[in-house]
């Protein structure tokens, strides 16, 4: 996917903070964060959104979710709590369509969110 802005992240075409990678994520600092603690975690292939990464199969959603919670732990804030969230959708906000979890955490999140 050459138009995507997440595979360009990917393929170092577009800088970004790396916080931690796998042999299938790439986990990077959101450009606007929302808390101290506002990271990306993406697979390194292409899916559009969570119902396509679901639908792989293939033991990758599962490495997303890992990663994220290694974040958490790298960022300091798997013991005061965090979230992981999946926009999936316009209605849900998704502006980017390569699928990735946003972890938040470093500050207290209200539920619901908006
Ligand atoms: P969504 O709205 O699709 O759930 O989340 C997309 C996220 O990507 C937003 O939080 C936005 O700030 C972030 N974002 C958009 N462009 C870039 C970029 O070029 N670099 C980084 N690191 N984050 C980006
Ligand atoms: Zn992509």
């Amino acid at each position: 996917m050459s138009e995507c802005l997440f595979c360009k992240i990917v393929a170092k075409e577009i800088p970004a903070e790396i916080v931690h990678e796998t042999g299938r994520t790439l986990a990077f600092r959101d450009i606007t964060p929302q808390a101290p603690t506002h990271v990306l975690v993406i697979p390194k292939t292409h899916h559009a959104d969570a119902a396509t990464l679901a639908k792989a199969d293939d033991g990758l959603a599962d490495e997303v979710l890992k990663t994220a919670h290694e974040v958490a732990v790298i960022d300091g804030v798997s013991d005061s709590g965090y979230r992981i969230v999946f926009n999936t959708g316009p209605a849900a906000g998704q502006t980017v369509a390569h699928v990735h979890a946003h972890v938040l955490g470093g500050r207290d999140l209200t539920w619901p969110p908006g």
